[in-house]
């Protein structure tokens, strides 16, 4: 049986980068869940789709043809990677994640994924629904305004400001927290650990304890 770890928590918390840099260290593959939504947003806007119209993504969903490899993201053999970082998918890609379908097919990708290796997933509802018997599950998280200040320290768009960028970390978990189908929320078994005054090096090694002591690795 292979091992599974689940990271959630809100925008900006760190999940990817720690989740990347933690499956290095203790040789887990990761998957970015959050790039799988982001990709399908990416698909609509390309192909102007209206986003808003939920019966009509949902005719749309079989024609995408999304492929995951090395942790970069191809919609037809097309590498997005980049693309889905845009400011235009940050910024509708929770509502595209709100529709029913969108999730449940992307869920069904993301299980058969995990069953194939030792894995890390990061997203919103991996220890809450996704991978609900994880072999361990944290919750990652910060203040949104260290968070947003992360945020704009990363982005390679120029023309941002914090308290935009920090209006945005705000909508999007309050979006993400109060949506119909599994909201953003902590699972009663994760481990919660706050970011804000630790640094990256710090959460990593916090999470080999955890792991180590549970007998994950
Ligand atoms: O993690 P990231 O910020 O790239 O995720 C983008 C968006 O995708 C989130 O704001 C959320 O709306 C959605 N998402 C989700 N469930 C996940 C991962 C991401 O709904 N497991």
């Amino acid at each position: 049986m292979y091992k599974s770890i689940a990271i959630d928590g809100p925008a900006g918390a760190g999940k990817s980068t720690i989740a990347k840099r933690l499956s290095e260290k203790i040789g887990f593959n990761y998957l970015d869940t959050g790039a799988m939504y982001r990709s399908y947003t990416y698909y609509f806007l390309a192909n102007n789709i209206d986003i808003n119209d939920e019966e009509l993504i949902n005719s749309k969903l079989d024609d995408i043809n999304l492929s995951i490899e090395d942790n970069k993201f191809y919609l037809d053999g097309k590498d997005i990677s980049k693309e889905i970082r845009s400011e235009q998918v940050t910024k509708n890609v929770s509502l595209v994640s709100s529709y029913r379908r969108v999730r449940e097919k992307l869920v069904e990708m993301q299980r058969k994924i995990a069953k194939q290796s030792n894995i890390i997933l990061d997203g919103r509802d991996i220890g809450s629904h996704v991978l609900k018997d994880a072999s361990i599950k944290f919750f990652l998280t910060a203040s949104a305004e260290e968070r947003a200040r992360r945020r704009l320290q990363d982005s390679k768009e120029t023309n941002q400001d914090f308290e935009a960028v920090l209006a945005d970390i705000k909508r999007r978990d309050d979006f993400d927290s109060t949506r119909e189908i599994t909201p953003l929320k902590q699972a009663d078994d994760a481990i919660l650990i706050d970011s804000t005054d630790l640094s990256e090096d710090g959460v990593i090694d916090l999470m080999k304890q955890y792991l180590e002591q549970n007998h994950v690795i």
